[in-house]
């Protein structure tokens, strides 16, 4: 019998790279919530989107069309905006900057978990994000809080960034990371919190095959 396994957690402590081999193992579908907030993000960066103006928020929100694909080449999942994979620009440190702030507006929770929420009905399915244990999947059969020392996450990052050909130093990654716990901690709407029911696993000192074994 399928099952939804839902994993939060902070900033870069392991949640896509270990839930996407979760799904692999299993024959599940991986969905990374947090691909959908960048993308949107991206968009209204595009857009110039003004994030005090709610009609122009909800007009952003109707024009926005999230999918994910997997390239055929490498088997890994895509992440596409308006028919135009987005993959790499999701990941910049101009979206991630931004990311949180948009991640707090109401209007943007409310459209991007209903989607979450059509992905992941047919079961068998592994999303990673901050709110699916308490707010998209309060149901699931399995919830995992996933945590890791900040610098450990930061330098794990950094290392993924220059894999891709960015730049960044450790300090931008730590402020990064910080900001982004803080604000998704804190904010009015679904903050980052530890779902009662679930697993804790800290990612500090595992190395990425127990991690996924775990
Ligand atoms: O998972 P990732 O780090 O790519 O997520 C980027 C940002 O998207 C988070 O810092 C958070 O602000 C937002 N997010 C969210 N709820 C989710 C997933 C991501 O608010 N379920």
């Amino acid at each position: 019998q399928k099952i939804v396994i839902a994993i939060d957690g902070y900033s870069g402590c392991g949640k896509s790279s270990t839930a996407k081999a979760v799904a692999k193992n299993l024959g599940y579908t991986y969905i990374d919530s947090g691909a959908m907030y960048r993308a949107a993000t991206l968009y209204f960066l595009q857009q110039r989107v003004d994030l005090s103006d709610i009609d122009t928020i909800n007009k952003a929100l109707k024009h926005l069309e999230i999918s994910f694909h997997t390239n055929t080449r490498t088997g890994l999942q895509e992440t596409y905006l308006n028919g135009e994979n987005v993959e790499q620009k999701i990941r910049s440190m101009e979206v991630s900057d931004f990311v949180s702030e948009v991640s707090k507006i109401k209007e943007v929770r409310r459209e991007l978990v209903y989607q979450q929420q059509q992905l992941g009905r047919s079961k068998g399915v592994v999303m990673d994000g901050r709110d699916i244990g308490t707010v998209v999947f309060p149901d699931a059969e399995l919830k995992v809080f996933m945590t890791a020392d900040l610098e450990i996450r930061a330098k794990r990052r950094q290392k993924e960034l220059i894999d891709n050909g960015q730049e960044v130093t450790l300090e931008e990654i730590i402020r990064n990371l910080d900001e982004r716990d803080k604000v998704d901690s804190t904010r009015a709407e679904s903050p980052l919190v530890r779902a009662e029911d679930a697993v804790d696993v800290d990612t500090s000192y595992l190395d990425f095959d127990d991690q996924v074994k775990k």
